[in-house]
């Protein structure tokens, strides 16, 4: 689960992290008021939305010469000026997709001056399994730009968990980052502060572009994403408070209603698969024989006919799947179960695409019955290779 700037900051802080003050913002008076409320004479107006790269982002009604989703501001004037073009439009960014998204709240934050832009990230690396630290003097820039041409410019560190993090983990940060003295005091502490939020609340990733020398010489968190290990979410209800529906697309929403995990992709058959190993094979073999998954999904081992049945709507409800391929192991989860779901909310939904099933495991007699006997058109396979090679067939005819 991921928050938004304001939302991030407001946390960090909490922790100690140095952020500027700021308040959001959901209207043009609101945020002429925000900005009353901080000292000026410098104001940044921030379009709130969940993705990176606002401050080069267009937004789709200004035209491409406009600002983008960050500005600055020098009087009221310009906050009010800045909030009216950005509230309501749309903003497209390198990180938004082409759709753009739109700006329905902001965050107006006292300005600073900047004398350096660095980059910090808390992660973690799936390599070592353990906490990871990312910085690197490029800061205020895309990382993955940094990462491809100048990679001795980023440095990692892990953090053994037996020790959590060290002052020398800190020293290390400032030195990566060229700091001395009472800068490098101010970048042990921050890396420290990052690396307790980190913790504190369980999260997938923290990232500061950037973390920024102030003109007078203070190191502050100008933009922090921060996003939630969704697994640990049930130990921080305050944390839950924080989720922003509106960000979030739709169907991968109401999966998630359902306790389903969904992912939404780029293909044309919709997948039906209970197991996480399950679903990566068979989007596998979706695409060796030529054809793209239009979504992860998993039904978990102990599905309902209830679970299947929602699955199964929400498969059917994104207008790019033109076939479904239903593949399920019967261990814990009963073929015959699956089949009554699977004929439940065909029956519910008008079935206008192929539908591919294969079947394995317990009760699959009674599972095949059940599909065969539903009147539905329903093409049976024997195997995953039988079964994805139908489905494809399947789609290509229909195009
Ligand atoms: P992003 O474009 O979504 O990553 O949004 P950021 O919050 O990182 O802002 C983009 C850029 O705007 C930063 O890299 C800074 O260069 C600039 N910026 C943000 N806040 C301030 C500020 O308080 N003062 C000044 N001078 N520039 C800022
Ligand atoms: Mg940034």
């Amino acid at each position: 689960m991921n928050i938004h700037e304001y939302q991030a900051k407001e946390l960090l802080a909490k922790f100690g992290v140095p952020v500027p003050a700021g308040h959001a913002a959901l209207s043009v008076e609101e945020a002429v008021e925000a900005a009353k409320k901080l000292p000026g004479p410098l104001y940044v107006v921030k379009a709130q939305i969940h993705a990176g790269g606002r401050g080069k982002g267009k937004f789709v009604e200004l035209g491409p010469d406009a600002k983008g989703g960050v500005r600055l501001a020098k009087t009221l004037d310009e906050v009010k000026a800045h909030a009216t073009d950005m509230l309501g439009n749309t903003l497209v960014t390198i990180q938004t997709g082409e759709a753009g998204k739109q700006v329905n709240r902001l965050y107006v934050t006292d300005g600073v001056d900047i004398e350096k832009e660095f980059y910090l990230a808390v992660l973690v690396d799936r390599a070592t399994g353990r906490v990871a630290m990312v910085v690197s003097t490029e800061g205020g820039m895309d990382i993955e730009t940094v990462a491809h041409d100048t990679p001795e410019k980023i440095h990692t560190l892990d953090i053994d968990p037996a020790t959590g993090f060290m002052p020398h983990h800190g020293r290390a940060v400032a030195a990566a980052l060229g700091l001395t003295g009472d800068l490098a005091k101010q970048a042990q502490n921050v890396a420290a502060k990052l690396y307790d939020a980190f913790l504190g609340t369980d999260a997938a990733q923290i990232e500061i572009n950037p973390l920024a020398i102030t003109g007078d010489n203070k190191l502050m968190v100008l933009d922090a994403k921060v996003g939630f290990d969704s697994n640990a979410l049930f130990r921080h209800k305050d944390l839950m408070e924080l989720r922003d529906e509106t960000e979030e697309d739709p169907m991968e929403l109401e999966a998630s209603k359902h306790d389903l995990a969904y992912i939404k992709l780029d293909g044309d058959i919709g997948c039906m698969v209970n197991g996480a190993g399950l679903a990566m094979a068979t989007m596998d073999i979706i695409k060796l024989n030529g054809a793209f998954p239009a979504n992860f999904l998993d039904v978990g081992g102990g599905a309902s006919k209830e679970k299947v049945t929602s699955a199964f709507k929400i498969i059917l409800s994104d207008p790019a799947v033109k076939g479904i391929l239903v593949n399920i192991f019967g261990g814990i989860m009963r073929c015959d179960i699956i089949a009554e779901g699977i004929v439940a909310a065909a029956k519910e939904v008008h079935l206008s695409v192929p539908l591919v099933v294969r079947l394995e495991g317990t009760n699959v007699a009674e599972g095949k019955k059940i599909l065969s006997e539903s009147g539905l058109d329903i093409v049976p396979a024997n195997d995953l290779g039988d079964a994805a090679k139908k489905i494809v067939a399947q789609v290509k005819v229909a195009a």
